[in-house]
This record gives C-alpha cells, sequence and structure tokens, in this order.
C-alpha cells in the first residue's frame, strides 16, 4: 500500500493560519502586534533567500518587521550593539541572525548576546538548556525539530512508547529532535536511538524505528529495506542534487529513496514540500510566543 503523504505545505498553511488568528487577537487585546527582526550580514545568495521569505511571512501574518542588513565588513562590535539595542526595544520580541556570519564575527559571541527570551532560533545555550530540561522550561522549541513534531503530531501518529531512530547528531536538528521526542509528554515520550557517522551499522537502527527522523544531509542514505513496513518516515535532508534548466531553479532530493520508501512505510513526507516549509512557521510561532510572554510579563 502507497504510504499517506504527510504535507509540509499543507500543515504550515494550517498553523500559519493559526498565528494570524492569535495575532489579531493580541492585537485587540494589548493594541501591540509581535516584533521581529531580521539581521543580514553580507549578501550570500542563500542567506538573502532564507531571509527574503521570512520577512515575507512575517508581513503576511501582521507582524512588525524590521528587516536589518549590513555590509558584509561590518564590525562585530557593531553587530552586538545593535543586538543590544533591539533587546532593549519593546516592540521587538524576536531577534534572528542569519548564520552563518563572516569569518570575522564570533558566532557564538553574536548568539550568547541576544536575550534569550527573545531568542526565536532557540540557540542560545539556555534556551538549549530549557529544552533539555524540557517541561514548561523549554519554553521555545528550535525551527525546524519543532517543524518536525508538529507533522508527526499532526499526521496522527502515536509517539508515546515508540521506537524513535534519528539519523544525525547535528545541534540544529538531530540532537534537539531526539531530546524533544524523548521528554515525558504529549507528542513525546518515547524511546530514542540516535544514529551517526560513527554508528557500526545504521540499518539495523533504522528497522526498528516506528519513526525514522532522517537528518544526515547525504541524498539517498536511507535505503527502502531499511523501513519497518508501516513506520512514519520524516525526510529532513535538502540536497541540491542539480539544477532544472527550464525553472533555473535547484533539484532537491531528500536522505531517503522516496519513491520506493513510500511503497513501504505508513506515512513519509516528500523532498520538498515536507519539513522544509514547516521551519519559518515554526519561527513566526516562536516570535508569536515571545510576544505573547513579553505581553503577559511572564518571565
Ligand atoms: P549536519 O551536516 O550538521 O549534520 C549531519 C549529521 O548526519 C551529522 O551528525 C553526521 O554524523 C550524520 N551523518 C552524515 N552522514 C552520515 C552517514 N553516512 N551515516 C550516518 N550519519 C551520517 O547537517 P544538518 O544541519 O543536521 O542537516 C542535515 C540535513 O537536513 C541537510 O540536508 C540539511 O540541508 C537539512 N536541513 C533541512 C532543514 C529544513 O528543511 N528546514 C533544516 C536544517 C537542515
Amino acid at each position: 500500500m502507497t504510504a499517506e503523504i504527510i504535507s509540509g505545505t499543507e500543515i504550515r498553511k494550517t498553523i500559519l493560519a493559526e498565528i494570524k488568528a492569535d495575532v489579531e487577537e493580541m492585537k485587540a487585546k494589548h493594541g501591540k502586534v509581535p516584533g521581529l527582526v531580521t539581521m543580514l550580514v553580507g549578501k550570500d545568495p542563500a542567506s538573502v533567500s532564507y531571509v527574503t521569505l521570512k520577512v515575507k511571512t512575517a508581513l503576511s501574518l501582521g507582524f512588525h518587521e524590521i528587516q536589518d542588513d549590513h555590509p558584509e565588513d561590518i564590525p562585530e562590535s557593531d553587530l552586538l550593539a545593535l543586538i543590544h539595542k533591539y533587546n532593549n526595544d519593546p516592540d521587538i520580541h524576536g531577534i534572528l541572525v542569519q548564520l552563518p556570519l563572516p569569518g570575522h564575527i564570533d558566532e557564538q559571541k553574536v548568539i550568547n548576546a541576544i536575550n534569550p527570551d527573545k531568542d526565536v532560533d532557540v540557540f542560545h545555550p539556555i534556551n538549549v538548556g530549557r529544552l533539555m530540561i524540557g517541561g514548561d522550561d523549554a519554553r521555545f522549541l528550535p525551527c525546524t525539530p519543532a517543524g518536525i513534531q508538529e507533522m508527526i503530531a499532526r499526521s496522527g501518529t502515536r509517539t508515546s512508547g515508540a521506537e524513535v531512530v534519528v539519523v544525525g547528531r547535528s545541534n540544529i536538528v538531530g540532537k534537539p529532535i531526539a531530546m524533544m521526542m524523548a521528554q515525558k509528554g504529549a507528542y513525546a515520550n518515547a524511546t530514542v536511538t540516535i544514529v551517526h557517522t560513527g554508528t557500526t551499522d545504521l540499518s539495523v537502527h533504522c528497522k526498528r524505528a516506528d519513526i525514522l527522523i532522517v537528518a544526515a544531509g547525504v541524498p539517498g542514505l536511507v535505503k527502502p529495506e531499511w523501513i519497518k513496513p508501516g513506520a512514519t518516515v520524516i525526510d529532513v535532508g535538502t540536497n541540491r542534487v542539480g539544477m532544472n534548466k527550464t525553472t533555473g531553479k535547484a533539484i532537491l532530493k531528500g536522505d531517503v529513496d522516496f519513491d520506493a520508501a513510500k511503497e513501504i512505510a505508513g506515512k513519509i513526507t516528500p523532498v520538498p514540500g515536507g519539513v522544509g516549509p514547516m521551519t519559518i512557521a515554526m519561527l513566526m510561532k516562536n516570535t508569536l510566543k515571545a510576544a505573547q510572554y513579553a505581553l503577559e510579563d511572564i518571565r
């Protein structure tokens, strides 16, 4: 039987509509809307396109949005001073610094300078620690892992007691999603295994996964025969494997052989149109939450 496709494009639409309704409510109740500043240094084409999409999405939701672009050679101290200014601006609830930054700027120093209550990308060590503690302490969830968990939840996949295998141990995807799925609570409470480049045999672990989350960045890494029949497969991999000569757009492939895997899995995310569209939606959700916390004066 062919798997049910979990469409990130569709789920994103629902989430953005929910956020928009909450923004309207906030406006009516407090006369305020969520404020997001997006800071871009330099003109890296991928970063420009990500920031453009973030700005467009924020504006479409009725957020107060400041696009703060800077030349490649901005001194680190100037960038830190700007972050300090936004930390103290009551109309700004979320500060997003687009990464990577040029070599002369210490990325960690910049992340550490952001007020954790405005750290909507969830890279500040305090927020990483809060995620580890879980429960109410985990105020914000990092955007891509949060998108993955939403897709699992909204597709009706059972997580409690499930075997979850995460391929990849990066700080932005593998490690946080593994921790989130292992926490006690809704859409989690799973038994989690993390596999990576040091794992002797990936297939052994993947084969027992009720939920297989793949974030390796290696096209076609997961073979169809490694998938447990009926499993939910979340393919985070976004690999540029060529260029469409007609559209001029990159051809994207995931880490899973989608065509073969969809004949075995119960539910599966496509690439593109799966996890990708969810990330910015979750960034908007974090900005909304940051504004709600600030307006209710919750610390
Ligand atoms: P990363 O390179 O930082 O980490 C990849 C991880 O996969 C590493 O921990 C490594 O140990 C593991 N890995 C790599 N090759 C492996 C192999 N052959 N066997 C076992 N493990 C292996 O990457 P990342 O930032 O976590 O991103 C992973 C993928 O997800 C990339 O394709 C990236 O483009 C994509 N991604 C998508 C989104 C999104 O859709 N919004 C967001 C972040 C990352």
